[in-house]
């Protein structure tokens, strides 16, 4: 016999899918979820669909945005002459909050990690090879995290990046 009833144990199971979160948050979520006044649950249902459909990535930075170009590409007062290189959009979330940098960024989603057989053509290594080609870019700030994938792409781009003269 079941503990739970089917639909129940689905949901948990969805949530228990989310990083960190154990089986016992999920169970936590999911009865969360249920107790929600009906237009509460349609909200939260509909916030993961509509993120899910209209967020893609920009078509020049590859960080994620609703419409073909995000804020920063479309802006005419950031530093069109340096990009910053990170892993992920979350890094651009982050530096945006401090208001110290200016310049243009360039999301790879992801690093190199052989690992778990992530290689540069894993990555938007040819697309920001592609701007480096025909922007007016003059300095690449390479912000990748500070552990063994990032260094490891850190030092690819720079290989790649240095006979370019940038
Ligand atoms: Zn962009």
């Amino acid at each position: 016999m079941r503990a739970f009833p089917a639909a129940l144990e689905r949901l948990t199971e969805q949530f228990a899918r989310l990083p960190g979160v154990g089986m016992k948050s999920a169970q936590r979520l999911a009865f969360f979820i249920l107790e929600l006044p009906d237009e509460a649950a349609g909200d939260f249902v509909s916030a993961i669909t509509e993120a899910r459909e209209k967020l893609h990535e920009c078509a020049v930075c590859c960080d994620l945005t609703d419409q073909e170009l995000c804020p920063v590409c479309r802006s005419a007062e950031r530093d069109e002459t340096t990009v910053c290189v990170v892993e992920d959009p979350r890094d651009v979330m982050a530096l945006e909050r401090t208001r110290e940098y200016n310049g243009l960024y360039h999301v790879l989603h992801g690093a190199i990690s052989p690992m778990d057989g992530i290689g540069p053509d894993d990555l938007r290594i040819p697309q920001l090879m592609q701007r480096l080609g025909s922007e007016d870019i003059r300095e690449v700030v390479l912000a990748t995290n500070p552990n063994v994938e990032g260094e490891t792409t850190a030092a690819y781009l720079a290989r790649l990046i240095k006979p370019l003269g940038i």
